[in-house]
Parts: C-alpha cells; sequence; structure tokens
C-alpha cells in the first residue's frame, strides 16, 4: 500500500488563488552570487551580509538608510527635463523622460531632501542611477544648485551622495554647464562657511567626478566603488599602456590621495554625523 495517496486528481487550485512570490523578494548578490532575502537587505543596509558587497541602491534607500526614522521634506520634487536641442538617438529624448520617469516612478536623475540625521539637520542630494544612467543634465545641476541655496539661506551643511555615468549626452552643452554652475555654488557654500561632504558611490564617473562630487570640504566613497573620469577603456587606448590592478576603484583612488576616507554604509550614518559634529565645532 502506498505511504501516501492523492485523494483528488489533478491540480484544482484556480489561478486566481495560487500563491506567487512577489518579484524582488529574494535578490542574487552581484559579487558572491548567493542569494540574499529582501529584509535582511534592508536590516543590513543594502549591503550583502556574507562578502560586504555594497548594492547599487537609489535615493529612496540612501535617504531611508540616513535620515532619522525617514522622515525628511522633499525639495524641488517636480522639476523636469526640457528639451532644448530637441534631440532624437533611438527615439526622441521627451519620450525617453516620459518612459523613464513612468518606469522608474522618478521625474529625473537626481533627489532633494532635507531633514535630521542623529538630530543634527542636513540637506543630502542624491542621484539616482536608474534613472537614464544617473545622467547629470540640466535638472540634476539646478537641483544641486536650489539645494545650496537653501543650505546657504537656513545654514545648513550639504550632502552630496553622487552616482554616475556622467553628463547627460542628450542635452549636451546644457549638460556640461552644470558643472561649473553647481562648482561656482558650491565656492559660494564654502565662503558662507557652511560644510560640504561629497560622498561618491559606485559608479562616479565623467563630469560628476569632475565637478562637484571632487570639491567636497571632505570627499568620501563606499568600499569597492568605480571613480573615475574616462572609462578603462578608453584610458587604455589612449595611453596605449596596460592599467594598474584596482585601478579606479575607490580603494586605488584613496592611495593616491583623492579621497579622505572609504566608509562602509553600515557606518556612514554614524560616521557622517561625527564629521558633522567635528566641523560645527
Ligand atoms: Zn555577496
Amino acid at each position: 500500500m502506498a505511504w501516501f495517496k492523492r485523494e483528488i486528481k489533478g491540480i484544482i487550485t484556480t489561478t486566481e488563488e495560487k500563491k506567487e512570490t512577489p518579484d524582488g523578494i529574494w535578490n542574487k548578490c552581484p559579487q558572491c552570487k548567493k542569494p540574499l532575502h529582501y529584509t535582511e537587505q534592508v536590516e543590513n543596509q543594502y549591503v550583502c551580509h556574507y562578502c560586504g558587497y555594497h548594492l547599487r541602491i537609489g535615493s529612496k534607500e540612501y535617504f531611508s538608510v540616513l535620515f532619522d526614522n525617514n522622515e525628511f521634506t522633499e525639495l524641488f520634487p517636480d522639476l523636469t527635463s526640457g528639451d532644448p536641442l530637441h534631440f532624437t538617438d533611438t527615439k526622441k529624448y521627451t519620450d525617453r523622460i516620459t518612459e523613464t520617469q513612468f518606469k522608474t516612478g522618478l521625474k529625473d536623475a537626481l533627489r532633494v531632501g532635507v531633514g535630521k540625521i542623529n538630530e543634527q539637520d542636513l540637506v543630502i542630494a542624491c542621484m539616482d542611477f536608474n534613472f537614464i544612467g544617473g545622467s547629470m543634465g540640466s535638472v540634476v545641476g539646478e537641483k544641486i544648485a536650489r539645494a545650496i541655496d537653501h543650505s546657504i539661506e537656513h545654514k545648513i551643511p550639504f550632502l552630496m551622495i553622487s552616482k554616475s555615468g556622467g553628463a547627460r549626452m542628450m542635452e549636451a552643452a546644457f549638460s556640461l554647464m552644470q558643472m561649473a554652475k553647481t562648482s561656482a555654488k558650491l565656492a559660494l557654500l564654502g565662503q558662507a562657511k557652511i560644510p560640504y561632504i561629497s560622498l561618491l558611490t559606485d559608479p562616479t564617473t565623467g563630469g560628476v567626478t569632475a565637478s562637484y562630487a571632487m570639491l567636497g570640504d571632505i570627499n568620501i566613497a563606499e568600499p569597492g566603488s568605480l571613480i573615475g573620469f574616462a572609462g578603462p577603456r578608453v584610458i587604455k587606448e589612449t595611453i596605449k599602456k596596460d592599467l594598474p590592478k584596482g585601478f579606479q576603484t575607490a580603494e586605488f583612488v584613496q592611495e593616491h590621495g583623492f579621497l579622505d576616507f572609504i566608509v562602509d554604509r553600515r557606518e556612514m550614518k554614524e560616521e557622517l554625523s561625527a564629521f558633522l559634529k567635528m566641523m560645527k565645532n
């Protein structure tokens, strides 16, 4: 006699009653390939608890990691991009913007929030890589400029979290102008003696590295982040030499004097508030 007998033949659960695992509950660590459960990721500040890999996250996650109780006021949330050049590549720039907005729920590649971290006021501007590669267009530049104005007006320190492939090619020179604009605004912030901390995350490249990301009173990065101006392939072809091992990682960049500290994301909030306290006194 069989130890198990199916009494009713066939699958009788209707499609509506079937239980499905929601997407994204499990995620594979890109470095060690071990499965990571979503709630574990959140608890561990989106760092792999096996190998310490820092998962790429966006402004929503950074705000939740840094702001006390995830409480903050978003500034200038409705700025969106124009299309000054009537640019078209594989699709029209305006269509690309609308589609990306729909897909990501974001208005552009940067969000600004003001709130408290460990009870100290802070303005945070944070880039979103999944909005056209975190590219720096006029909206990104304008939001940074306005965030700095807010910092100066209210005497609140400014934190910039960079994550970008560089300038937004669809806006050409208008995009490049943001480098000068944000740098000039940061100079005003410096004159007003208000601290600026720049946090470089994976990846920070192109015009972003060449402007605001490297202008912090303190420049810090997350471990293992790619930080550079041009990509390694372009450099290799230009200088016709093999590049050293670990080239353009945060650790390499720090060793060569471009970064002050590398901070693990799990200690980021404590470290940032220590810096803020130090600069206040
Ligand atoms: Zn891992």
